[in-house]
């Protein structure tokens, strides 16, 4: 048993002061406030670890790269298809090891890694063709995060479409064929855990929607769901429906279904979403100018609030948490639309991924933590639970997942240098 005592903790009811907390084999076993210091004493703040619920590891490659001429959605999907085409499994691991190292340092303690790039080909396989799969939880293992490596079924390169160029590299020819590859793999490691993902109505038909909600089986289901108005129009021209009247249709809305992203969504798509999760991307969804999304209404709803990186043009929890309150503050003109626990909720909402049991600080969950300064010259003067508005990555110092440290003063102790480890290899893929 290790024993800690922290200035300030997060705990479910609030910013305590001198909390001790007791953990025992990955599991908090004990918490208790206005101790004296005993154990371990950790003299800044603690919250729970937060959770990336949707990560496209290698867009990573793509940070600061999509901007020249202004940058258009294009220009991002152009280069994006162009870093999809130069990976292997070997540059892959090596690229997702430094990104998801750089996750921990942030804060972020479980991902789930919507992973859709498969092949070596169109047609082609690799002797292991889960050898992609593989690359990412050894990745993730070796960057001392929990992975849920969402299996991405894509199929169609668009309504009526076939896949074309590089998307043939996605593409396992029909849904019962993704299955079968993904029924073929299971993960090792005790930090690894697999679900599924739709990539979305555009890449599969919707005849094939119930075999991945079949193959799911009370996995975690994502699906990218109307993150561009195109989208929308595209799908109502084509079947006369939305987006997610689609996907209610093919039973694919239930209690372990992420909807990414849930942009442009009608009063019916919301009542059809209660129940499941809508994963904000704030940062990606500023950055690819997709819009913002009716997080209130959602949450209002009864749908599930959880945050992602999506395309890693920022690595922020602090940021997306924020984000979903400032955007809700910019689209209404009225400030507070969410209390401080729901974006903390949100921001930790580990169980859309697959992880319940995580995500507070309270006997029985899972020992994640995140150690954040409360001196630095950003957090300094923050009261409680403010710190969630004052916060950055670069005030977190230490991260604990399942019960041990990733990150001890700064420093990933399983990567050392990842700033030099993404230098190397995003530049070697640009090249
Ligand atoms: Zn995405």
């Amino acid at each position: 048993m290790s024993t800690y005592w922290a200035r300030r903790a997060w705990l479910p009811d609030g910013v305590a002061e001198h909390v001790r907390i007791e953990i025992s084999h990955a599991v908090i076993t004990a918490v208790s406030r206005d101790e004296k210091p005993s154990g371990t004493a950790l003299s800044g703040t603690i919250v729970p670890g937060f959770a990336n619920t949707h990560s496209h590891a290698f867009h990573r490659a793509l940070r600061g790269r999509t901007h020249d001429d202004r940058g258009s959605f294009w220009t991002w999907r152009e280069r994006m298809y162009a870093v999809a085409g130069r990976l292997q499994p070997d540059s892959y691991y090596r690229l997702a090891r430094a990104v998801y190292a750089e996750m921990v340092l942030a804060g972020y303690t479980s991902v789930a890694e919507f992973h859709y790039l498969h092949h070596p080909a169109r047609g082609r396989r690799y002797a292991d063709p889960n050898e992609f799969s593989c690359a990412l939880v050894a990745a993730a293992a070796d960057a001392g995060i929990r992975l849920t490596l969402l299996d991405t079924c894509y199929v169609a390169g668009g309504f009526g479409k076939p896949t074309e160029g590089v998307q043939g590299r996605f593409d396992d020819g029909d849904a019962e064929a993704w299955a079968q590859r993904f029924e073929s793999f299971r993960p090792a490691g005790e930090l690894a855990r697999v679900g599924v993902a739709v990539h979305s109505v555009r890449a599969v038909p919707a005849e094939q929607l119930p075999v991945v909600v079949r193959t799911a089986s009370g996995r975690p289901l994502h699906v990218h769901l109307s993150e561009q108005l195109e989208e929308n129009e595209e799908c109502l021209a084509y079947y006369g429906r939305t987006p997610t009247e689609l996907l209610h249709e093919a039973d694919a809305l239930t209690p372990d279904t992420v909807a990414v992203h849930a942009t442009h969504l009608t009063g019916t798509d919301i009542a059809a979403l209660t129940g499941s999760w809508a994963s904000f991307c704030p940062s990606t969804e500023a950055d690819l100018g997709d819009g913002i999304g009716p997080a209130r209404g959602l949450a209002d709803a009864g749908v599930r609030l959880c945050l992602g990186s999506d395309g890693q043009s920022v690595v922020d929890p602090w940021f997306e948490a924020r984000a979903l309150e400032l955007h809700e503050r910019l689209a209404s003109g009225q400030r507070g639309r969410f209390d401080a626990a729901e974006i903390m909720a949100a921001a930790a909402a580990h169980g859309a991924s697959g992880w319940p049991g995580l995500g507070s600080i309270a006997v029985g969950q899972g020992a994640d933590l995140v150690h954040v300064n409360p001196d630095s010259v950003r957090t300094a003067g923050a009261d409680g639970p403010g710190i969630l508005f004052a916060a950055t990555a670069a005030d977190v110092t230490d991260v604990m997942v399942a019960g041990r440290w990733r990150v001890r003063d700064g420093v990933h102790t399983g990567v050392p240098e990842v700033a030099r480890e993404l230098n190397t290899e995003i530049g070697a893929l640009w090249q």
